[in-house]
């Protein structure tokens, strides 16, 4: 695949995915399958974005190449910004970059000791041996996250879907929530910026603001040096898409898609499935390089 040769332009929108996860985070699926996938759904430029962790972009980059897909290099920072968790989705990153992977490694560095206090809240309700039981569902040791025990919590029957365990454990106030920070806005944009790469807010509705802590947040991301606003995102209702695709517009960002795949049987949006963007917009692939 030779990059100079991609019109960033002209690519047709239904076709770009700009955001999902392999086993090397929370993902289901191993790197290489993910993008098989893709393919086979009629995704012709794929970001692979993994949680903390750039280990699953060559896997995946040497599968594109094979299949004749535009792999984007990417990767979600998890950043807690005004005590709430917020994701930064950096696209086109040089994964050799020594600032990102040193950035990512410190990031990684606390989940490991989250995830056992997660374990010994669950075991106050009565649910033993979660840490084990979500180990099995862990692709990557340094990279155990709440999607791992929602798995395992489905497995023992507690919900019948990751979503469903969601609303009534691993999350703030309820059981199995253990209060986590992670990077700094600045350094997660900072990490990005140094690899090269487009510093994007995503999935904007998940998170917890007023009005005015939104605005704030936008403005600060925007003077770090941020360019980019999910609007069409597996993790937002559609109904929600009209509302960021104005904050795009207002604040002057680049619109980035995806759908957020984790896997098969997530209960996420499918490769292939998301619609096309607002009018009015500039997509975020019109400032690729
Ligand atoms: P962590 O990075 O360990 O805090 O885990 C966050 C991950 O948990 C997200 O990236 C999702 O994959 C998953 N997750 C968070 N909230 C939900 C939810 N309401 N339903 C399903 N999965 C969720
Ligand atoms: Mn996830
Ligand atoms: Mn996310
Ligand atoms: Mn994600």
């Amino acid at each position: 695949m030779s990059k100079a040769r991609i019109e960033w332009q002209h690519l047709e929108e239904l076709g770009v995915d700009l955001h999902c996860h392999s086993n090397v985070s929370d993902g289901v699926l191993a790197p290489a399958d993910v993008v098989s996938r893709a393919a086979a759904r009629g995704v012709h430029t794929l970001a692979l974005t993994d949680h903390d962790e750039l280990a699953g972009l060559a896997a995946a980059q040497s599968q594109a190449e094979s299949l004749g897909l535009n792999f984007i290099a990417g990767v979600e920072i998890s950043v807690t910004w005004a005590h709430e968790t917020i994701h930064i989705v950096g696209l086109q990153v040089d994964p050799d970059s020594p600032e990102l992977q040193a950035g990512l490694a410190h990031t990684r560095g606390g989940r490991q000791r989250r995830a056992e206090e997660m374990a010994l809240d669950l075991a106050r309700v009565g649910i033993d041996d979660a840490y084990a039981g979500a180990l099995k569902y862990v692709g990557n040791p340094d990279l155990i996250s709440r999607a791992h025990f929602g798995r395992y919590l489905v497995e023992i029957g507690i919900a019948e879907s990751t979503q469903a365990v969601f609303e009534r454990y691993l999350t703030p106030g309820k059981p199995g929530y253990i209060p986590h920070t992670w990077a700094s806005l600045r350094d997660a944009v900072q990490w990005i910026q140094a690899a090269g790469g487009l510093a994007v807010i995503a999935h904007p509705a998940r998170y917890r603001l007023s009005p005015t802590l939104r605005w704030a947040l936008y403005e600060e991301f925007k003077a770090l040096g941020g360019v980019g606003l999910e609007v069409v995102t597996g993790s937002h209702h559609p109904g929600e898409y009209p509302i960021y695709a104005q904050h795009a517009r207002d604040f002057g960002f680049f619109a980035s898609r995806g759908s957020d795949f984790h896997g098969p049987t997530e209960g996420c949006a499918e490769f292939g499935s998301l619609a096309a963007g607002p009018a009015g917009l500039t997509p975020i692939w019109h400032a690729f390089h």
